[in-house]
């Protein structure tokens, strides 16, 4: 339902919060953050309100400069903590607004592979495809490129690797994803959001993704492709939500 991600030069838990509650307006049942911190995807989630996650995060924090979040109104598995996104392997975590709809073939695929799911939800399919590439030795850019053909229904998604302290790529194909640019020079910043109203604090600077674009999004900057995996210029413009 709801997504942000920033690729930040300093604390990232409390302001992907803030983030999520700026699209509380959209509904939701439940929320999760995920950062990377010391080589390690550190996951929280919580059915229930953003405060529950804040709770969540008070007993045990997410440290790290990078991270995403989402808040979720599920489409295919309850509304529990465990649906919640989001949705992780040991090397790749991903957030997903929209629906796989051929996910029970790619669930069954994977499935036979060896691979064990945790949810319910079509979204946790895409986590593990990215992750098969990964393990198989491509990096995220081309782990990201292969998997995304192989997704039939609509998402937005924002994804976190391991690996890579500074990145994150984003797709979109049938939900909105925008990319906001932050300040430049030592405390760069790139951020990734659902909505630019989310990301209204953290900068003005948005370029609103087209159908079927992705995005590799690194401190001081976004490469961003469209569907034919040609580099693409989206203009930047001023996004006019009030912070
Ligand atoms: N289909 C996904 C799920 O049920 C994502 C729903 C959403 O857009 O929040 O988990």
């Amino acid at each position: 339902c709801g997504i942000i991600g920033i690729v930040g030069s300093e604390a990232v838990a409390d302001r992907l919060v803030d983030g999520l509650k700026r699209m509380e307006y959209r509904g939701y049942d439940s929320s999760g953050i995920c950062t990377l911190h010391d080589g390690q995807l550190v996951r929280r989630r919580a059915k229930g309100k953003l405060a529950n996650l804040v709770n969540v995060l008070r007993e045990s924090d997410a440290p790290g400069s990078i991270g995403i979040a989402h808040t979720r109104w599920a489409t295919h598995g309850a509304p529990t903590a465990e649906n919640a996104h989001p949705h992780a392997t040991e090397e790749v975590a991903i957030v997903h607004n929209g629906i796989i709809e051929n996910f029970k073939e790619l669930r069954a695929e994977l499935a036979a592979k060896g691979r064990i799911f945790e949810s319910e939800t079509d979204s946790e399919v895409v986590a593990h495809l990215i992750s098969d590439q990964i393990e198989a030795g491509a990096d995220p850019v081309a782990a990201v490129k292969a998997v995304l053909p192989r997704l039939r229904g609509a998402f937005a998604l924002a994804i976190a690797f391991r690996e890579y302290p500074d990145l994150l790529i984003g797709a979109r194909l049938g939900s909105p994803l925008v990319v906001g640019y932050g300040p430049e020079g030592d405390d760069a910043e790139m951020y990734l959001g659902s909505d630019a109203l989310a990301l209204a604090p953290l900068t003005q600077r948005i370029a609103y993704l087209e159908e079927g674009d992705w995005v590799v999004l690194g401190h001081s900057g976004a490469q961003i492709f469209d569907a034919d995996n040609n580099e693409v210029t989206r203009e930047i413009q001023a996004s006019g939500a009030s912070a």
